[in-house]
Protein backbone atom coordinates (compact mmCIF):
# COMPACT_ATOMS: atom_id res chain seq x y z
CA UNK A 1 0.00 0.00 0.00
CA UNK A 2 1.22 3.36 -0.69
CA UNK A 3 -0.98 4.94 1.77
CA UNK A 4 -3.75 5.05 3.74
CA UNK A 5 -6.27 7.49 1.76
CA UNK A 6 -5.58 9.33 -1.53
CA UNK A 7 -7.29 12.90 -1.77
CA UNK A 8 -8.16 13.18 -5.55
CA UNK A 9 -8.08 17.07 -7.10
CA UNK A 10 -6.42 19.19 -4.04
CA UNK A 11 -9.13 22.03 -4.57
CA UNK A 12 -11.60 23.82 -3.05
CA UNK A 13 -12.92 20.87 -0.93
CA UNK A 14 -9.65 18.43 -1.43
CA UNK A 15 -7.18 20.75 0.35
CA UNK A 16 -9.48 20.69 3.98
CA UNK A 17 -10.12 16.75 3.17
CA UNK A 18 -6.23 16.56 2.89
CA UNK A 19 -5.74 18.83 5.88
CA UNK A 20 -8.02 16.94 8.31
CA UNK A 21 -6.95 13.25 7.46
CA UNK A 22 -3.08 14.58 7.96
CA UNK A 23 -4.95 15.93 11.20
CA UNK A 24 -6.79 12.31 12.25
CA UNK A 25 -2.60 10.96 11.45
CA UNK A 26 -3.95 8.93 8.54
CA UNK A 27 -1.21 8.70 6.20
CA UNK A 28 -2.44 10.56 2.73
CA UNK A 29 -1.59 11.25 -0.33
CA UNK A 30 -3.14 14.36 -2.43
CA UNK A 31 -3.10 14.09 -6.65
CA UNK A 32 -3.93 17.65 -7.82
CA UNK A 33 -2.87 18.17 -11.91
CA UNK A 34 -2.69 22.24 -11.53
CA UNK A 35 -0.96 24.05 -8.78
CA UNK A 36 -3.33 24.82 -5.61
CA UNK A 37 -4.58 27.77 -5.59
CA UNK A 38 -4.89 27.73 -9.75
CA UNK A 39 -8.10 29.66 -11.66
CA UNK A 40 -8.73 26.83 -13.94
CA UNK A 41 -11.24 25.40 -11.35
CA UNK A 42 -14.12 26.79 -8.93
CA UNK A 43 -11.54 28.05 -6.22
CA UNK A 44 -10.60 31.02 -7.31
CA UNK A 45 -11.43 34.86 -8.07
CA UNK A 46 -10.38 36.56 -4.59
CA UNK A 47 -13.36 36.19 -2.23
CA UNK A 48 -16.53 33.58 -1.55
CA UNK A 49 -19.22 34.56 0.61
CA UNK A 50 -19.91 33.28 3.86
CA UNK A 51 -23.34 33.12 5.00
CA UNK A 52 -25.10 32.33 8.41
CA UNK A 53 -28.84 32.03 7.45
CA UNK A 54 -29.06 30.23 4.46
CA UNK A 55 -31.87 30.12 1.90
CA UNK A 56 -30.93 26.89 0.25
CA UNK A 57 -31.97 25.18 3.17
CA UNK A 58 -32.24 26.09 7.02
CA UNK A 59 -30.57 22.55 7.31
CA UNK A 60 -27.21 23.96 6.41
CA UNK A 61 -27.34 26.58 9.47
CA UNK A 62 -25.45 24.10 12.08
CA UNK A 63 -22.73 22.85 8.70
CA UNK A 64 -21.85 26.91 8.54
CA UNK A 65 -21.73 26.84 12.72
CA UNK A 66 -18.94 24.38 12.41
CA UNK A 67 -17.09 25.72 9.32
CA UNK A 68 -16.55 28.88 10.42
CA UNK A 69 -15.41 27.43 13.46
CA UNK A 70 -12.82 25.08 11.17
CA UNK A 71 -12.08 28.67 9.09
CA UNK A 72 -10.75 30.06 11.99
CA UNK A 73 -8.81 27.07 13.63
CA UNK A 74 -7.05 27.08 10.02
CA UNK A 75 -6.26 30.37 10.37
CA UNK A 76 -5.02 30.04 13.77
CA UNK A 77 -2.79 26.98 12.58
CA UNK A 78 -1.33 28.82 9.71
CA UNK A 79 -1.32 32.12 11.06
CA UNK A 80 -3.36 33.62 7.97
CA UNK A 81 -5.83 36.23 7.57
CA UNK A 82 -8.81 33.67 5.72
CA UNK A 83 -12.48 34.66 6.52
CA UNK A 84 -13.26 38.41 7.38
CA UNK A 85 -16.86 39.09 8.89
CA UNK A 86 -18.33 42.14 7.53
CA UNK A 87 -21.61 41.63 7.49
CA UNK A 88 -24.11 40.92 4.31
CA UNK A 89 -27.00 42.72 2.76
CA UNK A 90 -29.82 40.54 0.91
CA UNK A 91 -31.48 43.15 -1.46
CA UNK A 92 -35.25 41.62 -2.67
CA UNK A 93 -39.30 41.32 -2.86
CA UNK A 94 -39.83 40.08 1.02
CA UNK A 95 -40.81 36.79 -0.26
CA UNK A 96 -37.40 36.23 -1.39
CA UNK A 97 -36.14 36.58 2.25
CA UNK A 98 -38.01 34.28 3.23
CA UNK A 99 -35.89 31.29 4.26
CA UNK A 100 -32.79 33.85 5.07
CA UNK A 101 -35.43 35.01 8.07
CA UNK A 102 -36.65 31.94 9.07
CA UNK A 103 -33.37 30.17 9.01
CA UNK A 104 -32.49 33.05 11.71
CA UNK A 105 -34.87 33.18 13.77
CA UNK A 106 -34.81 29.01 13.76
CA UNK A 107 -31.14 29.28 15.26
CA UNK A 108 -31.47 32.44 16.89
CA UNK A 109 -29.23 34.26 14.57
CA UNK A 110 -29.45 38.07 14.86
CA UNK A 111 -30.84 39.95 11.71
CA UNK A 112 -32.10 43.12 10.74
CA UNK A 113 -34.91 43.97 8.30
CA UNK A 114 -34.84 47.21 6.78
CA UNK A 115 -37.26 49.16 4.18
CA UNK A 116 -35.84 50.88 1.37
CA UNK A 117 -35.81 54.02 2.60
CA UNK A 118 -33.66 52.95 5.71
CA UNK A 119 -31.63 50.57 3.59
CA UNK A 120 -30.63 53.87 0.91
CA UNK A 121 -29.24 55.79 4.24
CA UNK A 122 -27.44 53.36 5.37
CA UNK A 123 -25.75 52.02 2.24
CA UNK A 124 -26.26 54.80 -0.37
CA UNK A 125 -24.32 52.71 -2.95
CA UNK A 126 -27.35 50.88 -3.89
CA UNK A 127 -30.05 52.53 -5.84
CA UNK A 128 -33.05 49.89 -3.89
CA UNK A 129 -36.62 49.40 -5.76
CA UNK A 130 -39.39 50.95 -3.85
CA UNK A 131 -40.83 47.22 -2.61
CA UNK A 132 -37.55 46.10 -1.71
CA UNK A 133 -36.73 44.56 1.51
CA UNK A 134 -33.35 44.57 2.80
CA UNK A 135 -32.00 41.31 5.07
CA UNK A 136 -29.16 42.33 7.61
CA UNK A 137 -26.31 39.78 8.31
CA UNK A 138 -24.30 41.00 10.77
CA UNK A 139 -22.11 37.59 10.89
CA UNK A 140 -21.85 37.06 7.29
CA UNK A 141 -18.67 37.46 5.75
CA UNK A 142 -15.99 36.38 3.15
CA UNK A 143 -13.42 33.57 3.05
CA UNK A 144 -10.13 34.13 0.73
CA UNK A 145 -9.87 31.40 -1.24
CA UNK A 146 -6.85 30.84 -2.90
CA UNK A 147 -5.22 31.66 0.26
CA UNK A 148 -7.37 29.32 2.07
CA UNK A 149 -6.45 26.43 -0.50
CA UNK A 150 -3.20 26.67 -0.27
CA UNK A 151 -3.00 26.99 3.90
CA UNK A 152 -4.41 24.28 4.47
CA UNK A 153 -2.58 22.28 1.93
CA UNK A 154 0.56 23.01 3.31
CA UNK A 155 -0.54 22.83 6.70
CA UNK A 156 -1.36 19.12 5.13
CA UNK A 157 2.00 18.67 3.96
CA UNK A 158 3.31 19.81 7.48
CA UNK A 159 1.18 17.08 9.44
CA UNK A 160 3.33 14.17 7.11
CA UNK A 161 0.86 14.26 3.89
CA UNK A 162 2.81 14.32 0.69
CA UNK A 163 1.21 16.15 -2.46
CA UNK A 164 1.48 14.89 -6.22
CA UNK A 165 1.31 18.31 -7.61
CA UNK A 166 1.02 18.57 -11.17
CA UNK A 167 -0.41 15.22 -11.89
CA UNK A 168 -3.33 14.29 -13.44
CA UNK A 169 -5.54 10.97 -12.19
CA UNK A 170 -6.42 9.16 -15.22
CA UNK A 171 -8.80 6.64 -14.05
CA UNK A 172 -9.41 5.02 -10.51
CA UNK A 173 -10.13 1.54 -9.76
CA UNK A 174 -12.03 0.72 -6.40
CA UNK A 175 -12.00 -3.05 -5.28
CA UNK A 176 -12.80 -4.37 -1.72
CA UNK A 177 -9.47 -4.51 -0.38
CA UNK A 178 -8.29 -0.73 -1.90
CA UNK A 179 -8.39 1.22 -5.07
CA UNK A 180 -5.85 1.48 -7.59
CA UNK A 181 -4.98 4.81 -8.83
CA UNK A 182 -3.36 5.55 -12.36
CA UNK A 183 -1.66 8.17 -13.46
CA UNK A 184 -0.77 7.51 -16.46
CA UNK A 185 1.65 4.66 -16.56
CA UNK A 186 2.43 5.25 -12.58
CA UNK A 187 0.25 3.40 -10.56
CA UNK A 188 -0.51 3.49 -6.67
CA UNK A 189 -2.63 1.58 -4.18
CA UNK A 190 -3.97 3.10 -1.34
CA UNK A 191 -6.92 1.69 0.89
CA UNK A 192 -9.33 4.68 0.38
CA UNK A 193 -10.22 7.56 -2.02
CA UNK A 194 -11.34 10.71 -1.71
CA UNK A 195 -12.45 12.15 -4.54
CA UNK A 196 -13.17 15.74 -4.83
CA UNK A 197 -12.44 16.26 -8.86
CA UNK A 198 -15.44 19.53 -8.75
CA UNK A 199 -16.07 19.83 -12.46
CA UNK A 200 -14.24 16.84 -13.40
CA UNK A 201 -15.96 14.57 -11.02
CA UNK A 202 -17.95 13.03 -13.85
CA UNK A 203 -14.76 12.00 -15.91
CA UNK A 204 -12.96 9.97 -13.08
CA UNK A 205 -16.26 8.32 -11.98
CA UNK A 206 -18.14 7.42 -15.68
CA UNK A 207 -19.75 4.59 -14.15
CA UNK A 208 -21.30 6.41 -11.68
CA UNK A 209 -23.49 8.43 -14.24
CA UNK A 210 -23.44 11.74 -12.11
CA UNK A 211 -26.55 13.41 -13.02
CA UNK A 212 -24.29 16.78 -12.97
CA UNK A 213 -23.97 19.84 -15.37
CA UNK A 214 -20.75 21.98 -15.51
CA UNK A 215 -22.06 25.64 -15.51
CA UNK A 216 -19.97 28.66 -17.05
CA UNK A 217 -20.07 31.73 -14.80
CA UNK A 218 -18.46 35.20 -14.98
CA UNK A 219 -16.68 36.98 -12.32
CA UNK A 220 -16.17 41.09 -13.27
CA UNK A 221 -14.51 43.77 -11.39
CA UNK A 222 -15.47 47.28 -11.93
CA UNK A 223 -13.70 50.44 -10.56
CA UNK A 224 -15.22 52.44 -7.79
CA UNK A 225 -15.32 56.45 -8.62
CA UNK A 226 -15.17 56.93 -5.28
CA UNK A 227 -13.23 54.30 -3.61
CA UNK A 228 -13.40 55.38 0.22
CA UNK A 229 -17.25 54.33 -0.06
CA UNK A 230 -16.81 50.76 -1.23
CA UNK A 231 -14.17 49.33 1.73
CA UNK A 232 -15.01 46.96 3.74
CA UNK A 233 -16.03 49.00 6.59
CA UNK A 234 -18.95 50.67 4.65
CA UNK A 235 -20.10 48.65 1.84
CA UNK A 236 -21.01 44.88 3.14
CA UNK A 237 -21.50 41.90 0.58
CA UNK A 238 -24.68 42.37 -1.11
CA UNK A 239 -26.83 39.93 -2.84
CA UNK A 240 -29.77 40.64 -4.91
CA UNK A 241 -32.79 39.39 -6.64
CA UNK A 242 -33.33 42.22 -9.90
CA UNK A 243 -35.33 42.00 -12.51
CA UNK A 244 -35.28 37.71 -12.16
CA UNK A 245 -31.79 37.43 -12.16
CA UNK A 246 -29.67 36.81 -8.99
CA UNK A 247 -26.16 38.62 -8.13
CA UNK A 248 -23.65 39.30 -5.87
CA UNK A 249 -21.23 41.49 -4.85
CA UNK A 250 -18.02 42.46 -2.48
CA UNK A 251 -16.55 45.00 -0.76
CA UNK A 252 -12.78 46.46 -2.61
CA UNK A 253 -10.09 44.34 -1.03
CA UNK A 254 -7.55 46.86 -2.99
CA UNK A 255 -9.31 50.00 -2.64
CA UNK A 256 -10.04 50.22 -6.36
CA UNK A 257 -11.60 47.34 -7.74
CA UNK A 258 -15.33 45.89 -6.93
CA UNK A 259 -16.25 42.18 -7.54
CA UNK A 260 -19.50 41.40 -8.90
CA UNK A 261 -20.91 38.38 -10.42
CA UNK A 262 -24.57 36.33 -11.42
CA UNK A 263 -25.46 33.87 -9.86
CA UNK A 264 -26.07 31.28 -12.88
CA UNK A 265 -27.64 31.95 -16.22
CA UNK A 266 -24.39 30.62 -17.65
CA UNK A 267 -23.98 27.90 -20.86
CA UNK A 268 -23.46 24.14 -19.71
CA UNK A 269 -19.50 23.79 -20.60
CA UNK A 270 -17.23 20.76 -20.71
CA UNK A 271 -14.11 21.32 -18.35
CA UNK A 272 -11.97 20.44 -20.61
CA UNK A 273 -12.59 22.29 -23.46
CA UNK A 274 -14.99 25.65 -21.31
CA UNK A 275 -13.81 28.89 -23.02
CA UNK A 276 -11.73 30.82 -20.45
CA UNK A 277 -11.65 34.15 -22.30
CA UNK A 278 -14.42 36.43 -21.54
CA UNK A 279 -15.98 38.72 -24.44
CA UNK A 280 -18.03 41.48 -24.40
CA UNK A 281 -21.35 39.63 -24.31
CA UNK A 282 -20.76 37.62 -21.06
CA UNK A 283 -20.24 40.93 -19.40
CA UNK A 284 -22.60 43.64 -20.95
CA UNK A 285 -26.28 42.65 -19.10
CA UNK A 286 -23.84 42.83 -15.62
CA UNK A 287 -23.22 46.41 -16.70
CA UNK A 288 -26.07 47.73 -17.31
CA UNK A 289 -27.13 46.75 -14.01
CA UNK A 290 -24.18 48.24 -12.33
CA UNK A 291 -24.96 51.33 -14.22
CA UNK A 292 -28.18 51.60 -12.44
CA UNK A 293 -27.94 49.96 -9.33
CA UNK A 294 -24.48 50.82 -8.27
CA UNK A 295 -23.79 54.10 -10.04
CA UNK A 296 -20.87 55.32 -8.28
CA UNK A 297 -18.46 52.18 -10.32
CA UNK A 298 -17.95 52.64 -13.31
CA UNK A 299 -19.57 50.18 -15.64
CA UNK A 300 -16.94 50.11 -17.88
CA UNK A 301 -15.41 46.35 -16.82
CA UNK A 302 -11.42 46.91 -15.73
CA UNK A 303 -11.14 42.73 -15.55
CA UNK A 304 -12.95 39.46 -15.11
CA UNK A 305 -12.59 35.71 -14.58
CA UNK A 306 -14.50 33.06 -15.73
CA UNK A 307 -15.08 29.96 -13.32
CA UNK A 308 -17.76 26.64 -12.89
CA UNK A 309 -20.34 26.11 -11.02
CA UNK A 310 -21.09 21.81 -11.00
CA UNK A 311 -24.71 21.67 -10.21
CA UNK A 312 -26.65 18.87 -9.00
CA UNK A 313 -30.35 18.10 -9.46
CA UNK A 314 -31.76 18.82 -6.34
CA UNK A 315 -29.26 21.74 -5.38
CA UNK A 316 -27.60 19.88 -3.00
CA UNK A 317 -24.08 18.29 -2.43
CA UNK A 318 -23.07 14.59 -3.07
CA UNK A 319 -20.79 13.97 -0.04
CA UNK A 320 -20.39 10.24 1.71
CA UNK A 321 -19.98 6.55 0.12
CA UNK A 322 -21.51 5.08 -2.25
CA UNK A 323 -23.28 1.78 -2.64
CA UNK A 324 -21.60 -1.00 -4.25
CA UNK A 325 -18.44 1.39 -4.95
CA UNK A 326 -16.20 0.23 -1.79
CA UNK A 327 -13.65 2.32 -0.44
CA UNK A 328 -14.87 5.85 -2.42
CA UNK A 329 -15.93 8.37 -0.44
CA UNK A 330 -17.15 11.57 -2.82
CA UNK A 331 -16.80 15.16 -1.36
CA UNK A 332 -18.56 16.93 -4.31
CA UNK A 333 -19.73 18.02 -6.83
CA UNK A 334 -20.88 21.18 -4.34
CA UNK A 335 -23.39 22.53 -6.52
CA UNK A 336 -21.95 25.94 -6.97
CA UNK A 337 -22.57 26.92 -3.28
CA UNK A 338 -19.74 25.02 -1.42
CA UNK A 339 -17.17 26.99 -0.69
CA UNK A 340 -17.67 28.79 2.63
CA UNK A 341 -18.30 24.71 4.25
CA UNK A 342 -14.80 23.45 2.78
CA UNK A 343 -13.63 22.59 6.55
CA UNK A 344 -16.67 20.61 7.76
CA UNK A 345 -17.55 18.91 4.59
CA UNK A 346 -13.23 17.99 4.51
CA UNK A 347 -13.84 17.06 7.78
CA UNK A 348 -16.19 14.86 7.41
CA UNK A 349 -15.21 13.47 4.11
CA UNK A 350 -12.13 12.57 5.92
CA UNK A 351 -14.33 10.91 8.82
CA UNK A 352 -16.05 9.00 6.49
CA UNK A 353 -12.64 7.71 4.55
CA UNK A 354 -11.02 6.49 7.93
CA UNK A 355 -14.40 4.72 8.88
CA UNK A 356 -14.82 7.08 12.11
CA UNK A 357 -18.49 8.22 12.79
CA UNK A 358 -19.17 11.23 10.93
CA UNK A 359 -19.34 13.83 13.71
CA UNK A 360 -22.49 15.20 11.95
CA UNK A 361 -25.13 13.68 9.92
CA UNK A 362 -24.66 13.50 6.48
CA UNK A 363 -27.85 12.02 5.46
CA UNK A 364 -28.93 14.89 3.06
CA UNK A 365 -25.75 15.26 1.20
CA UNK A 366 -26.10 10.92 0.30
CA UNK A 367 -24.96 9.88 -3.14
CA UNK A 368 -27.20 7.33 -2.96
CA UNK A 369 -30.32 9.67 -3.53
CA UNK A 370 -28.97 10.67 -7.07
CA UNK A 371 -27.21 8.05 -8.08
CA UNK A 372 -26.95 3.78 -8.50
CA UNK A 373 -23.76 1.80 -9.41
C1 LIG B 1 -17.88 32.17 -9.86
C2 LIG B 1 -18.12 31.34 -8.63
C3 LIG B 1 -18.50 31.97 -7.46
C4 LIG B 1 -18.76 31.22 -6.31
N1 LIG B 1 -19.11 31.86 -5.18
C5 LIG B 1 -19.28 31.16 -4.03
C6 LIG B 1 -19.48 31.84 -2.82
O1 LIG B 1 -19.52 33.08 -2.78
N2 LIG B 1 -19.61 31.10 -1.69
C7 LIG B 1 -19.55 29.74 -1.70
O2 LIG B 1 -19.68 29.13 -0.64
N3 LIG B 1 -19.35 29.08 -2.86
C8 LIG B 1 -19.21 29.75 -4.01
N4 LIG B 1 -18.95 29.10 -5.18
C9 LIG B 1 -18.95 27.65 -5.21
C10 LIG B 1 -17.65 27.07 -4.71
O3 LIG B 1 -16.56 27.87 -5.12
C11 LIG B 1 -17.56 25.65 -5.21
O4 LIG B 1 -18.68 24.92 -4.70
C12 LIG B 1 -16.29 24.98 -4.75
O5 LIG B 1 -15.17 25.74 -5.13
C13 LIG B 1 -16.20 23.59 -5.40
O6 LIG B 1 -15.04 22.99 -4.91
P1 LIG B 1 -14.45 21.66 -5.54
O7 LIG B 1 -13.36 21.24 -4.65
O8 LIG B 1 -15.58 20.72 -5.79
O9 LIG B 1 -13.88 22.10 -6.97
P2 LIG B 1 -12.45 22.72 -7.31
O10 LIG B 1 -12.08 23.78 -6.34
O11 LIG B 1 -12.48 23.07 -8.75
O12 LIG B 1 -11.47 21.51 -7.06
C14 LIG B 1 -11.41 20.38 -7.87
C15 LIG B 1 -9.94 20.08 -8.03
O13 LIG B 1 -9.75 18.79 -8.57
C16 LIG B 1 -8.65 18.84 -9.46
N5 LIG B 1 -8.79 17.69 -10.35
C17 LIG B 1 -9.87 17.39 -11.10
N6 LIG B 1 -9.69 16.24 -11.75
C18 LIG B 1 -8.46 15.80 -11.39
C19 LIG B 1 -7.71 14.66 -11.76
N7 LIG B 1 -8.21 13.75 -12.60
N8 LIG B 1 -6.46 14.50 -11.23
C20 LIG B 1 -5.95 15.43 -10.37
N9 LIG B 1 -6.63 16.54 -10.01
C21 LIG B 1 -7.87 16.71 -10.51
C22 LIG B 1 -8.82 20.19 -10.13
O14 LIG B 1 -7.63 20.63 -10.74
C23 LIG B 1 -9.25 21.05 -8.96
O15 LIG B 1 -8.16 21.64 -8.31
C24 LIG B 1 -18.65 29.82 -6.34
C25 LIG B 1 -18.23 29.18 -7.51
C26 LIG B 1 -17.95 29.94 -8.64
C27 LIG B 1 -17.51 29.24 -9.90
Amino acid sequence: MDADVAVIGVGSMGSSAFWQLASLGANVLGFERYAPGHDKGAGHGETRIFRTAYGEGTEYVPFLQESKQLWRHLETETDTDIYSEIGRINIGEKEALKKDISGAKLYQLPYELLDAKEAAARFPQHRFEENDMIYVDPQAGFVRPELAIQSATQRAIELGAKLYCGVSVTAIEPDDAGVTIYCGEERFRVGHVVVSAGAWASKLLPQLSLPVWVERQILVWYRAKNPDVFSMEKFPIFGRETEGQRWYGFPSLDGHLVKVAFHHGGDEVDPDTIDRTTHKEDIEHLSKFIHKYIPDLDPNAVKAKVCMYTNTPDNHFIIGSVSGMPNVTMLGPMAGHGFKFAPIMGKLAAEVATELTPTMNIDMFRPDRLIRV
